[in-house]
């Protein structure tokens, strides 16, 4: 059975950027709603999954059957999604990131200045639900993203390092509609050192 992670803080942690509330009933509710369907499409349908890791079955999609892929596709996605969301935040994290990847955000968008805005800009114009990424693509360059509804950078080929949910239930309660103001106080919790980390690991 697939579980989701720990969430590696406490519900308040990342208040006032994002309240106590919308974290507890993110975490509690939605996405083991996703975990939840996820291990019911494999007990029901293709039990064998369960030796596969999240990963392996968002890169191998042609190994699941016909009737369940659809559902076990996007509830892996968005199972792999949020763990992935919490994992890219922490408290009081470093302002900005540093060394390798800095550097390649610096070549790849002119600034960290640059690269923030671009995101803010690809979050605002992302039309409903999905997720924004900095991702690593095949020829080894950063991009920035937008993926609808639970689709994410593996199911293209794409090595992801950061990512942040616009689904509405990821802000509404403290931003209502305004979800650029949501994506603008995010940066006061995003870690640079897991982000850095990933890319060092990544980079080719
Ligand atoms: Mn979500």
């Amino acid at each position: 059975m697939f579980e989701k992670i720990n969430l590696p803080y406490y519900y308040s942690a990342l208040d006032p950027y994002i309240d106590e509330r919308t974290v507890e009933i993110h975490y509690t509710r939605h996405h083991q709603g996703y975990v939840d369907k996820l291990n019911s499409a494999i007990e029901d349908g293709q039990p064998e999954l369960f030796e596969k890791t999240l990963v392996e079955i968002l890169q191998n999609t042609d190994i699941i059957n016909e009737d369940v892929k659809t559902a076990v596709v996007n509830n892996a996605a968005q199972v792999f999604n949020h763990d992935f969301y919490w994992e890219s935040l922490v408290p009081n994290p470093d302002e900005a990131p540093t060394g390798k990847l800095l550097e390649a955000m610096e070549e790849a968008f002119g600034s960290f200045e640059d690269f923030k805005d671009e995101f803010n800009n690809k979050a605002a114009s992302q039309f409903g639900s999905g997720w924004v990424w900095l991702s690593l693509n095949s020829d080894n360059n950063l991009i920035i993203e937008t993926t609808s509804n639970a689709d994410n950078p593996i199911l293209h080929g794409r090595i992801p390092l950061l990512t942040v949910d616009v689904w509405e239930h990821s802000y509404y309660l403290t931003y209502q509609n305004r979800r650029a103001d949501y994506i603008k106080s995010i940066w006061n919790i995003i870690d640079w050192f897991e982000v850095g980390q990933r890319f060092e690991k990544s980079v080719k």
